[in-house]
């Protein structure tokens, strides 16, 4: 099932795509009609989490391409919430950048709360995958060295276009990235060091995972850099599709908020 997150007559909520012009709301209040169509509606961002959970150096053959060692737990970090945009929003370059990379990654949307769950148990806390983009200023990366400012920028996760509730076998899922129409990053789950489950298992026992809140796996080999003007997609099987363009940021004019 794909979901969205839609306003119709003042109310928020969840709503399954039954076809191309028509959704259905996941709990449907009285009074609301079993279907919607979607021409009716607002599209809303998908997420509003109470954070960004984020996975370093989860692929093997990204370790390798920036000559690190496979690391022997989980390396996490965040991404704040305000850092979210959807399908078909700008990514913005802040002006104070040399290099900004895509970062292809398959994200996890928590539908209950998880604290201290096992890794048997963590699919019961999953709402659903979506892809994400980890836009990363790496040149800010290797100069601060630790990651809030350079992962942390207005529009540098783009979170999108649905949630998929059940996209199959989770170790087995390709991850591309295109720009502008060409494939620049190309890996498969199947590499990851520590996947999805045990993700879910090892973060709710440092900390509270809440519906909302989202985590993003990692990247696979194939990282590099974005300019103004390119429109860059990740694709992942049996998930999705999340195009965005990116802009620079006009100098002396703050970002937008979104
Ligand atoms: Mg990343």
């Amino acid at each position: 099932m794909r979901i969205i997150r839609v306003r119709h007559k003042d109310q928020a909520f969840y709503a399954a795509i039954v076809s191309p012009e028509s959704v259905r709301p996941l709990n449907r209040e009285d009074g609301q009609p079993d279907e919607i169509p979607l021409a009716e509606l607002e599209l809303l961002p998908l997420v509003r989490p109470s954070k960004i959970v984020c996975v370093g150096l989860n692929y093997m053959d990204h370790a390798r391409e920036l000559g690190l060692a496979v690391p022997e737990e989980p390396i996490l970090f965040l991404k704040p919430p305000s850092s979210v945009i959807g399908a078909g929003d700008a990514i913005v370059l802040p002006a104070n950048c040399e290099q900004v990379d895509y970062e292809a990654e398959l994200a996890l949307v928590m539908g209950r709360t998880a604290r201290f769950v096992s890794e048997e148990a963590a699919a019961g806390h999953i709402f659903g995958y979506t892809c994400a983009n980890d836009v990363t200023a790496r040149d800010l990366q290797r100069k601060d060295g630790q990651w809030t400012r350079a992962k942390g920028f207005d529009t540098f996760c783009p979170v999108g276009p649905w949630i998929e509730t059940d996209p199959g076998d989770l170790h087995d899922l390709t991850l591309s990235t295109m720009v502008g129409g060409q494939v620049r990053q190309k890996g498969n789950t199947a590499s990851m060091i520590f996947p999805p489950h045990l993700l879910v298992s090892y973060i709710s026992n440092i900390m509270t995972l809440l519906p909302g809140d989202v985590i993003l796996t990692g990247t696979p080999a194939g990282i590099g850099p974005l300019k103004a003007g390119d429109e860059v997609s990740v694709e992942i099987d049996r998930v999705g599709f999340l195009l965005n363009p990116v802009i620079g940021q006009a100098l002396g004019e703050p970002m937008a908020v979104q």
